[in-house]
């Protein structure tokens, strides 16, 4: 029976208090009974609005359509015929800027209405499949093409998913110990639990995937090498795991790092647990400066270290580029918000430690290129903040190590490496690139969308058709 309820159905989650101080998932997803109630929400538009807001097109009011029909693992088919990676996208995507947006339930225009909770059921229909099947995707007759993947993110885990699906033999080959990418090395723990990303490999590697960790591709091996042991094509989804600094007076003092690195240290290599060999720092007034996904989870991670946070933001609430979740929750777990302030010098004790940042308030002027009001200096406004640590969240950009052992491969004047929209095609034959290391930091889905793209070009490159 339809529900016309406004409302979506609250997701149950972890009281900010406790989870301020533990690593568990915040978000403990919907019941089948809340599933089903918030699936009776949707109307199932003949012209499928939401569909277009995803990146990848899965058919939402049809999965949602057996949600209310308790046919969860249809559901679940339907969505994993777009989707490679179904729990992490219920979990991490910014929904309500694709595919909620667009829902006609968010947009009803006389009583307020919430859209539905698309990305809560997809990750409710993907958990209660990993809960209840134990059965893993059977592998397909190999064609005897051989197709190299650069990077295990989630560009390349769907292209390689969308290619071993039509037979291809598929090899990633993976810089770090262990195949995610930013899904392990960068998202945290109470936001993505690691044995769900894991979950998603395994079933890559059923569908008969090869992953090889630890090969830097431009250090161990090089695009023309793998061409040589006979691999046909190859997609770089190598990422934008280059962090940038803010070129500040102070930003070499002890105390002062990467959100890259401080993440990293923490995700993968668990510096949070008693029993990790992994050194992180303990600081007890930590500044994270920025205001996207990185900031909100440097910032919560520094908080559940134990430190008092602020994020110092040079613009307002309204621009924080972080999802709204996001940002609300670290509000409820008492993190510090400055708006409208930029750091301009980091100083520093007698031993060379971080004692203090030293901001300026800003003003938001004209709009910029990107219709955002851009921040302007308030004069003679600087000011203090005491702290032992700060974290830049300043955003990423590809690492050039490819573009610069890679013959003919063309970058854009910010590292990005040029490729066609549509297929991800670059200034090489049989090279293929997609995902952050073309769009610079962007999001999962559209990662993944672009490597669905670059995996159907591949077919067409090989096989001609
Ligand atoms: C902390 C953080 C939080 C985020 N939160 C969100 C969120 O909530 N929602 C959202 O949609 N997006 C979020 N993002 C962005 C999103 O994670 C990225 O857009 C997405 O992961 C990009 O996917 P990718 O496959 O292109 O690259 P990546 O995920 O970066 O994967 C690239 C992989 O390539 C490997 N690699 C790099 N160079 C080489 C080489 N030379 N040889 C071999 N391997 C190599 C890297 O080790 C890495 O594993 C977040 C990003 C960060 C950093």
């Amino acid at each position: 029976m339809a529900n016309m309820s406004p409302k979506k159905q609250i997701m149950p989650s972890q009281d900010p208090a406790i989870r301020a101080n533990n690593f568990k998932e915040v978000a403990l997803g919907y019941t089948k009974e809340m599933a089903i109630e918030e699936a009776n929400r949707c109307l199932h538009c003949k012209n499928m609005p939401c569909v277009s807001g995803c990146p990848v097109h899965i058919n939402i009011p049809d999965f949602i359509q057996k949600i209310k029909e308790e046919k969860f693992e249809e559901a679940y088919d339907i969505i994993s015929a777009s989707s490679s990676l179904p729990a992490v996208c219920g979990r991490v995507c910014p929904q309500e800027s694709q595919c909620e947006c667009l829902c006609v339930r968010g947009k009803a225009i006389k009583v307020k209405s919430e859209a539905v909770a698309i990305g809560r059921l997809e990750r409710f229909v993907a958990d209660y499949h990993n809960n209840n099947c134990k059965e893993l995707p059977k592998r397909v007759e190999s064609n005897g093409h051989k197709v190299a993947i650069i990077g295990s993110g989630p560009s390349g885990l769907a292209c390689a998913g969308e290619l071993a699906k039509s037979g291809f033999d598929i090899t990633i080959f993976e810089a770090l110990h262990l195949a995610g990418g930013v899904l392990v090395y960068g998202i945290p723990e109470f936001r993505l639990p690691k044995d769900i990303v894991e979950k998603e490999v395994n079933n890559l590697k059923a569908l008969g995937v090869t992953i090889k960790t630890n090969v830097v591709i431009g250090k161990t091996l090089t695009i023309d090498e793998l061409f040589e042991d006979g691999f046909e094509a190859i997609y770089i989804a190598s990422g934008a795991g280059l962090p940038k600094f803010m070129n500040i007076d102070g930003e070499g003092l002890n105390g002062v790092l990467s959100a890259n690195e401080f993440l990293t240290r923490i995700n993968l290599m668990k510096a949070y647990k008693a029993d990790s060999s992994t050194p992180v720092i303990h600081a007890k007034k930590v500044i994270v400066v920025g205001g996207g996904n990185v900031a909100m989870d440097a910032a919560r991670c520094a908080k559940r270290l134990g430190a008092d946070v602020t994020i110092v933001y040079r613009r307002t609430r309204a621009e924080l580029p972080a999802r709204a979740e996001e940002v609300e929750h670290a509000m409820e777990e008492g993190i510090n918000f400055i708006f409208l302030s930029n750091p301009v010098k980091i100083n520093g004790d007698e031993n060379a430690n971080v004692k203090s940042i030293t901001c300026i308030r800003m003003e938001l002027g004209e709009a910029d290129a990107s219709g955002r009001r851009r921040p302007v200096e308030v004069l003679n406004s600087e000011y203090d903040i005491e702290a032992d640590c700060v974290i830049m969240a300043l955003g990423t950009s590809p690492n050039p190590l490819i573009k610069s052992t890679t013959e003919g491969l063309e970058v854009q004047k910010w590292g990005g490496i040029l490729a066609d929209e549509e297929t991800g095609a670059t200034s090489r034959k049989h090279i293929f690139a997609g995902g952050d290391a073309v769009t610079g930091a962007a999001t999962v889905i559209l990662a993944m969308g672009a490597g669905k793209k670059a995996a159907h070009a591949i077919k067409k490159d090989i096989l001609g058709e």
